[in-house]
């Protein structure tokens, strides 16, 4: 929205111009804003579903290629670590845990 950082101050995460985003009961942060801010989430039997889909490991190559690009080797292709990694709309955070 304005390009500061957003750093957590009680159940939220607040910018230094005053954007200021709650995050969830489920740990989640939802980045909306304006009228597309009350969009209803999954519910917990999608998100379930979702849990049980991904840890069957059909997706196990792409996740074990984004661990690779989020923790690269030194010397490796992908630069040093250090860099912020956004995990946006994924749904359970699989592929950042
Ligand atoms: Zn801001």
């Amino acid at each position: 929205m304005c390009g500061h950082a957003l750093h957590p101050a009680d159940r939220s995460l607040r910018c230094p111009a005053g954007h200021d985003f709650d995050v969830g009961r489920g740990g989640y942060v939802n980045l909306r804003t304006g009228r597309t801010r009350r969009v209803v989430g999954d519910s917990a039997v999608m998100v379930a579903a979702r849990e049980s889909f991904l840890g069957g490991g059909h997706y196990g190559p792409l996740t074990a290629r984004l661990a690779q690009i989020a923790h690269p080797v030194p010397g490796g292709p992908f630069g040093p670590p250090g860099r912020v990694i956004l995990d946006i709309g994924a749904g359970t955070g699989h592929h950042l845990a």
